[in-house]
Formats: C-alpha cells, structure tokens, sequence
C-alpha cells in the first residue's frame, strides 16, 4: 500500500524546504502543488495561463482544476509506493478529493506533520526566499544562502525572487491560508494524523522532528 505523507504549513513555514530532504531520505517522490503551476506558467501551458491570476494575487487555484492536475500526477508510476504532498491539499474539497483519489490507488494518507510557524517570522522568511529557477531548489539570503549569491547550488541555475513574495501579496496568502487551510488542522487532528512541529527551529532541527514524525 502507498505511504502518503501530507505537509501542512502556512506559506513560507518550510515545507518545500523538507519536502525535499524527506523526499531523499525516504525515496518517495515530492509532489509540490505550486512547482507544477509554476512549471506551467513558464511552459505557457493553458493550465499555466489559467493558474497565473490566481497566483499572481495571493489566491488558490480553483479546486477543480488543481483537484484535476495532482490526480494526473499521483497517477504516474512514481508514486506508487506513496508520496510527500507539498502544497496539496489546501481546501476541504481538496482533502476530500484526495482521500477518494488514494482510495482508488491502493494507497493512504498515513501521516500529516503541520510545520507550525507565526506570521511574523513568515513574512522574514518570504521576503528572503531565493529560489532556483530550473528546478525549485529553495534557499534563504540570511537563514540558507546558497555558495555563491544568485547560483543555486545543486544545477547552477539562476535563483530568483518569486513574484508572490512580495510583502503584500504575501499578506494576502496568509489570510488564504488561515481561511481556507486550517480546517484541514482538525480534519487530520480528528482523523488521529496530525503531528504538530515546531517550525521555528533550524532547519536540521525540523528535518529531525519529521523524520521521527512519519518514521
Ligand atoms: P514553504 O514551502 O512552506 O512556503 P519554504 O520551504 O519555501 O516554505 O521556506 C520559506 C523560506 O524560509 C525559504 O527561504 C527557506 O530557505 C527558509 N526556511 C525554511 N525553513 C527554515 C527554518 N527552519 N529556519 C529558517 N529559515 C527557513
Ligand atoms: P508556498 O510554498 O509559499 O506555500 P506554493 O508554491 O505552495 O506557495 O503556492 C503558490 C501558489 O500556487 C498559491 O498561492 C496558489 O495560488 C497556487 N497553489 C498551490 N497549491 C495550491 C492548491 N493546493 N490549491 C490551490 N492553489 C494552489
């Protein structure tokens, strides 16, 4: 049965960040909701065009459409044996949605760690973020710089700041986020998933408490 870990965080509380290092550590693949949109707004696919407002304004997505684009990914055969869900879900209907989809794919959610971090250290962390344009690595200009400034380390890639880092629009996806997301905090506390980590701590110190978390 597929081991399906869920990561649920307000934006910038570190969950790409160790999505990636529990994606190495523990071969399943990380699946981030945002980097899919963010491929296709570069692609200019008809789903990056569609997703681009939304985006751009600090808003989610339309459930149908991003419900539509993680059941095409979690259909691929890498994540068959589970996977680390960064970003996804971030509605009720999108939790519902997931639940069915996993059910169909012999699979199941078996833990939800919820990177717990206030909104003032968000808005440090946002407004710092350095990301690699070619694949999504993510780096911090004061808390996680790269070697060489504006280099990612692992490709060589040009970072760059994302457009919705910019103070106000990061306002906004917190307010999005207390909305629309933390509902799915009792949902999973309920359903006996949830693991609460202290997402102020260093990143090692986080990427730890995972581990212990979905071991
Ligand atoms: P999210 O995916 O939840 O939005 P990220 O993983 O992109 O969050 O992290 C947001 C920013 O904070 C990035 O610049 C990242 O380098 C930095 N960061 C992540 N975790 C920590 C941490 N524990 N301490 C300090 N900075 C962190
Ligand atoms: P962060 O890492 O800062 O939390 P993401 O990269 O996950 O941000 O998401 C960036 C944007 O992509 C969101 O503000 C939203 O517009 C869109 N998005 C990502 N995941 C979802 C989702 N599950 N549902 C709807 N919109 C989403």
């Amino acid at each position: 049965m597929g081991k399906y870990i869920v990561l649920l965080g307000p934006p910038g509380a570190g969950k790409g960040t160790q999505a990636e290092v529990l994606s190495e550590k523990t071969g399943l693949a990380h699946i981030s909701s945002g980097d899919i949109f963010r491929e296709n707004l570069k692609a200019q696919t008809e789903l990056g065009k569609l997703a681009q407002g939304f985006m751009n304004r600090g808003e989610l997505v339309p459930d149908d459409v991003t419900i539509a684009m993680i059941r095409e990914r979690l259909s691929r055969p890498d994540c068959k044996a589970g996977a680390i869900l960064d970003g996804f879900p971030r509605t009720p209907a999108q939790a519902q949605a997931l639940s069915e989809m996993l059910a169909q794919l012999d699979g199941k959610v078996v833990s939800v760690p919820y990177i717990s971090v206030p909104p003032a250290v968000l808005i440090e962390r946002l407004s710092g973020r350095w990301t690699c344009r070619a694949q999504g690595h993510i780096y911090h200009s004061q808390f996680h710089p790269p070697v060489k400034a504006g280099v990612c380390d692992e490709d060589g890639s040009e970072l760059y700041q994302r457009e919705d880092d910019q103070p106000a629009t990061v306002e906004r996806r917190i307010r999005v986020y207390l909305d629309q997301t933390t509902p799915l905090i009792d949902h999973y506390r309920q359903a006996g998933l949830l693991v609460e980590i202290d997402g102020t701590q260093s990143i090692e110190q986080v990427t730890s408490a995972l581990l212990t978390a979905v071991e």
